[in-house]
């Protein structure tokens, strides 16, 4: 059963702790030489691909080759991929290259973007629990749940762009007659987390997009098929849905004022904290990006992020003369036609609570207190654990020994050897005797 999109190559690990402190849910950790993810805690947000020196963490996702089971192929490319095009390729000359390399079709993301904006709009001229925060970034979602459960009301309940994208793509098959199962819809992800959203959906019952593909393999066969149009290339990006892939760019499109845009995931934990203790409930809406920079600085990017950014801004530019000297397109009567609520509720999953059972948990947390006491707490990680206060919930529950700490070890290893000399001291005979 598919559960996560971030794994761990054993062999590769050198059990060097880097990732461990890294992990915005503590969900590492370093056990007899080799990191171990615990699976519950983890909400694939790829910071441990990128802190990971030796290359033992890697994105799982979907096997290019399952396209060819669809007699339709379409892609979605998330709007971060042209950015990834720095040697001035153009938008028409990717959008080819996609059909060179198996897609039979592509539907931009950019355009269901547009639309997600259109409705967040809606969404908040009613009053709403402030500030509501986005939900196009999945890590977000699923940080919230697992660090922030008391925030779940705040999350904007509207579906990701992607999502809206492949809905639309399978209906617009459908009224030509071409069944659901014999098109096959495919992200071009920026990081893990879509991949996992895919394969584990929130706030909805199930994904209609078939699979998820990382950007960096995507642009490697692109560039490798670098074809110039020989058709006309009919869908192409929006300017303001191409914006969402970078930091403020979904908000600018969105048009809040009173809002707050943020990325990277340390950033995020500061502002979800400051929320929770109600420092920002004059704030209507938050924009919380994982990734720093947005889905430009996504673990399965090619380019660095402050590259791309400056290619995606000159890409924004061409489109945006185009759309000004064109006629404006229609409204999308079809895509108007697609819900876009969340039809599943968004539960809690608390990674820190202790057990069910409130009574067990005090006992345990007075535990934790007593060992956490007599630790150094200067969070070394030599244990393991990332934090001395997760070393001792760990030992606590069970899964680590107090030993495994360096500085309880070598105590031990004092009383020990006093214990032995005062031994030594009753049961042998001195020189006198
Ligand atoms: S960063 Fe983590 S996964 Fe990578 S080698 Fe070090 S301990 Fe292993
Ligand atoms: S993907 Fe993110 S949450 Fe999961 S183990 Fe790595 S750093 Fe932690």
């Amino acid at each position: 059963m598919y559960s996560h999109s971030v794994a761990l190559e054993s062999e590769k690990c050198i059990g060097c702790t880097d990732c461990i402190k890294r992990c915005p849910t503590e969900a590492i950790r370093v056990r007899d030489s080799k990191a171990k993810i615990i699976k519950d805690r983890c909400i694939d947000c790829g910071n441990c691909i990128a802190v990971c020196r030796n290359g033992a963490k890697k994105a799982v996702m979907d096997n290019f080759s399952m396209i060819y089971k669809y007699p339709y192929r379409v892609a979605l490319p998330a709007p971060s991929l042209y950015a990834q095009f720095s040697k001035g390729e153009s938008v028409e000359d990717i959008l080819a290259s996609m059909y060179a390399i198996g897609f039979t079709d592509v539907f931009e993301v950019s355009q269901a973007a547009e639309y997600i904006a259109a409705y967040t709009r809606k969404y908040m001229q009613q009053d709403r629990i402030y500030p509501v925060i986005s939900s196009a970034c999945p890590v977000i979602v699923r940080l919230i749940q697992r660090r922030f459960p008391a925030l779940i009301d705040h999350i904007l309940p509207i579906m990701s762009p992607m999502e809206l994208a492949a809905r639309y793509v399978k209906t617009s098959y459908g009224t030509k007659g071409i069944e659901e199962d014999q098109v096959g819809v495919f992200f071009i992800s920026p990081c893990p987390a879509k991949a996992t959203d895919i394969h584990k959906p929130k706030g909805l019952e199930r994904s209609y997009v078939d699979g998820a593909f990382s950007m960096q393999e995507i642009y490697l066969k692109v560039v490798h098929d670098m074809q110039h149009p020989t058709k006309q290339i009919k869908r192409k990006p929006t300017p303001g849905g191409m914006s969402w892939a970078t930091r403020n760019g979904g908000i600018g499109d969105i048009g809040i004022d009173n809002h707050i845009a943020v990325d990277g995931i340390e950033r995020v934990i500061d502002v979800l904290e400051k929320v929770e203790d109600g420092t920002l409930s004059k704030i209507h809406y938050v924009e919380a990006l994982a990734c720093t920079g947005g889905c430009l600085g996504g673990a399965l990017t090619i380019e660095n992020p402050f590259v791309s950014r400056h290619t995606l801004k000159k890409l924004i530019e061409v489109e945006e003369k185009v759309a000004h000297t064109s006629n404006p397109e229609p409204p999308n009567t079809l895509m108007e036609r697609i819900p876009y609520n969340y039809n599943v509720s968004i539960v809690p999953k608390p990674v820190f609570s202790l057990d069910e059972d409130i009574g067990t948990a005090i006992e345990m947390m007075e535990k934790i207190e007593t060992l956490y006491s007599k630790l150094p707490q200067i969070d070394c990680g030599s244990c393991g654990a990332p934090t001395c206060r997760c070393f001792a919930e760990d030992v606590v529950k069970g899964y680590a020994h107090v030993e495994d700490c360096v500085f309880m070890l070598r105590k031990r290893i004092k009383e020990l050897s006093e214990a032995m000399f005062e031994l030594t001291q009753k049961i042998l005979p001195t020189t006198k005797d």
